[in-house]
């Protein structure tokens, strides 16, 4: 259902490149594999052509000629391509790498098939297959959308000034012709890749957020809450950061007095709270229930958490119900970690948990730092 949904979905033009920029930074790893391999397997596939070459033209279509440059490119690649496999073969490069020395490679080859075309041959031959070629580097190699598109064009105008170098009007027409041709379709193809690229990237955003997401307030929901801050934990070892957890103030009243459906009301008003008092910085998460939680990803004084938390108190507060027969407040249990401390996310948690106890059995309405 969700996918028949993403497929009917209009992509603008001119937001394609955006969106492909999106979909690499979202699926970095996967880009940076698929083109590692890519590169892998034309390196491969170019030193099996180029060492074919040199073997089976001359013996095959000795009239075609193989000159120097053919001899000079095998010494070459025999050199260079083993290298680039070597480099490529197992150990991950940095996504960066892989695109710029794909996009070199790709011009490369280009440069090369240019070489040969304008060599002084005893019989002149159009590179009709480059093009097409030129366009299969292209879309193969995950580049965002302008990039793919400008390495293309680089490559069909050098195909085009390459024709006026050809002495027959033959050679030169079939040349020409083939170039804009595959240009066409060429651009067509790519635009057709790079828009089910961005729908697959808007797709798979969706799909991803709603495995994050709690449904009721829309905030992140537990699990998403506990990998992100446990992630953010193992990454920084700066450990300055701090757990807060947040819960309802007698909130079955709420339920009780007014029913289910303003009891859900209230959840989303408190979650809306705190969401904005954790910031973009922070992460803010629904535990269940009326549970909610804030992971405090740096701190330098006690009073930048007090501040989340009084803003949090305070807004609780003024959340307007029907009447005056029950009023809307929290309890907030924190535990703050400085930089020589180290705790796992767990032990935080009971932590921030056990002074969440402690301000509900003394007054709740407030907030509690955990100490030894
Ligand atoms: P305390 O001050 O000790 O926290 O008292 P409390 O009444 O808030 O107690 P507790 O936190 O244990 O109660 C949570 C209640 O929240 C129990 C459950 O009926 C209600 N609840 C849990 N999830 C939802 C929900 O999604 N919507 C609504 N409306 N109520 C929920
Ligand atoms: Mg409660």
């Amino acid at each position: 259902m969700e996918k028949k949904l993403e497929r009917t979905e209009k992509i603008k033009f001119f937001d394609i490149n955006k969106l492909s920029k999106k979909y690499i930074a979202d699926n970095t790893e996967e880009v940076r594999v698929n083109n590692q391999r890519m590169v892998k397997t034309i390196a491969v596939i170019y030193l099996i052509v180029i060492i074919c070459y040199n073997i089976i033209v001359p013996v095959f279509f000795s009239e075609w000629g193989v000159n120097y440059v053919y001899q000079i490119a095998l010494i070459v690649h025999i050199i260079i391509l083993p290298i680039i496999l070597l480099r490529y073969r197992k150990t991950p490069r940095s996504a960066k790498e892989v695109q710029v020395v794909s996009a070199i490679f790709q011009l490369y080859i280009m440069a090369f098939v240019v070489i040969v075309s304008l060599l002084p041959f005893e019989f002149e031959q159009p590179a009709v297959y480059f093009t097409p070629i030129a366009m299969g580097f292209a879309v193969v190699f995950i580049y965002s959308f302008n990039v793919a598109i400008i390495l293309y064009c680089i490559e069909a105008l050098a195909m085009i000034l390459t024709s006026f170098a050809f002495k027959s009007s033959e050679v030169f027409n079939v040349n020409m012709f083939s170039t804009v041709l595959s240009f066409v379709i060429g651009v067509y193809i790519m635009y057709v890749l790079y828009t089910n690229r961005a729908r697959e990237s808007k797709h798979r955003k969706k799909l991803r957020k709603m495995g994050q997401t709690d449904k009721l307030t829309n905030i992140y929901n537990r699990g998403a809450t506990e990998a992100m801050s446990q992630e953010y934990m193992h990454a920084n070892s700066e450990t300055k950061y701090a757990l807060m957890i947040i819960d309802i103030d007698e909130f079955k009243s709420v339920n009780d007095t007014y029913g289910h459906q303003t009891g859900d009301m209230v959840i989303q008003s408190v979650a809306k709270i705190i969401e904005d008092a954790a910031g973009e910085d922070n992460i803010a998460g629904r535990m269940g229930g009326d549970e909610f939680m804030v992971f405090v990803k740096s701190w330098n004084e006690l009073d930048d958490i007090k501040e989340i938390a009084g803003q949090i108190l305070r807004n609780a507060q003024k959340i307007e119900m029907p009447d005056d027969r029950v009023h809307i407040s929290c309890s907030i249990g924190v535990c703050a970690l400085k930089e020589d401390e180290w705790m796992e996310y767990d032990d935080m948690f009971s932590c921030a948990d056990k002074a969440l106890y402690y301000i509900k059995e003394n007054g709740k309405c407030s907030c509690a730092f955990y100490t030894k």
